[in-house]
């Protein structure tokens, strides 16, 4: 049985032929995994099931099948525990990236990953440097906001009464799971932590789960208390970003074309490219895709968490070419388009006149 599912319809790769993302890969620590041209390798005998490359995923694109990280999240955030270990509750906390991390840490009181088996494992090479980054990142987010900061601790001494990995396994098995699989908006419904309204909004976005589960728990905090909002440089956040568009943009559209989440999008006359942070899954597809290299990452400010804006990144005049008469981007000079300008252009050194 495989171990690993590919949703090819997520995967960045599928979109076009320029993306680059390799997260999955560089993070498998049995080389399970190879990204190639516009598609994505699965080598199912190599995977071990622990789960790092879902976690890296930016947009949800795999899967393990006898392990779901939503039903864990909704049956997490419904019992009194606040101690999650690879070993008890969860696969390889890489796994568990930080939009989750947040989420959790906004809803529980106190939690806790216990990295007490971390330093024996396997495969710590390739994914403890990625457990590491995501609770630093998600403590960032969660300090800056006021709340609690998620502990790390070795509790690995402490746990030897919960259940051990084979058992749990079979908690989770593929025939629990679906039968205790509910949808996604019933499930968040059920948790009491949204009203309908929302779970509407939230549910027609096109964004990965992971989103619509820290928007919605966003949505539920009181801003009121949120004393300070900060800015995080670029680097600093790596689930979602802030964009600028410079003017050697000439308004191609292949950027809000290929954006999987609609998070640049356009006006109905293409005259202006938009940008909204949070629907950003920070793919970086919009910018492999840009031939002129225009688009560039900013700030991120926390205060898009509560109030989210979709900004006008860049406008463009749009006119009537005065050879042909479809409309193109003006951008000064002559008033004709693009490929008017080619002919004429061709036209004159044929007749050698330029
Ligand atoms: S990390 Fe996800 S989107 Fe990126 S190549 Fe792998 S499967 Fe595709
Ligand atoms: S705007 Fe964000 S989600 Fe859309 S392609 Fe660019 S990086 Fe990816």
């Amino acid at each position: 049985m495989n171990k690993l599912r590919l949703i090819e319809g997520n995967c960045i790769r599928y979109y076009s032929k320029f993306s680059s993302c390799k997260l999955c890969e560089n993070i498998c620590p049995t080389r399970a995994i190879e990204c190639k041209v516009s598609k994505v390798e699965i080598y199912q005998d190599d995977c071990i099931s622990c789960g790092a490359c879902v976690g890296v995923c930016p947009n949800e694109a795999l899967e393990l099948t006898n392990f779901n990280v939503i039903d864990f999240f909704f049956d997490f955030l419904k019992s009194d525990a606040d101690v999650i270990s690879c070993k008890t509750d969860f696969v390889c906390l890489s796994g568990l990236n930080v939009e989750y991390l947040i989420a959790l840490g906004l809803v529980k009181k106190a939690l806790t990953l216990d990295i007490g088996y971390c330093s024996e494992c396997n495969i710590k090479e390739s994914c403890f440097p990625q457990i590491d980054k995501n609770i630093a990142e998600a403590n960032r987010v969660l300090k800056s906001l006021g709340f609690r900061e998620i502990k790390v601790e070795n509790l690995k001494a402490k746990r030897d009464k919960q259940p051990s990995r084979r058992e749990f396994f079979n908690i989770f098995s593929v025939k629990n799971i679906a039968r205790r699989k509910r949808n996604f908006e019933e499930s968040l419904e059920e948790s009491g932590q949204i009203d309908s309204e929302v779970a509407k909004k939230i549910r027609e976005k096109k964004l990965p789960n992971k989103r619509k589960i820290l928007l919605t728990i966003l949505n539920k905090i009181d801003k009121s208390k949120i004393q300070n909002y900060e800015l995080f440089s670029a680097d600093e956040i790596s689930f979602t970003s802030s964009k600028y568009i410079d003017d050697s943009c000439d308004n191609c559209s292949i950027c809000y074309r290929v954006c999987p989440t609609s998070a640049l999008s356009s006006d109905i006359k293409f005259s202006k490219i938009y940008f909204d942070d949070l629907m950003c899954i920070k793919c970086k597809l919009c910018h492999d895709v840009c031939e002129k290299g225009s688009i560039d990452l900013v700030n991120f400010d926390t205060r898009e968490f509560f109030e989210s804006t979709q900004k006008e990144l860049i406008s463009f005049d749009i006119i009537r070419c005065n050879e042909c008469g479809i409309f193109f981007t003006y951008k000064g000079g002559e008033k004709i388009c693009q490929r008017c300008k080619q002919e004429e252009e061709g036209a004159l050194e044929l007749w050698g006149l330029n």
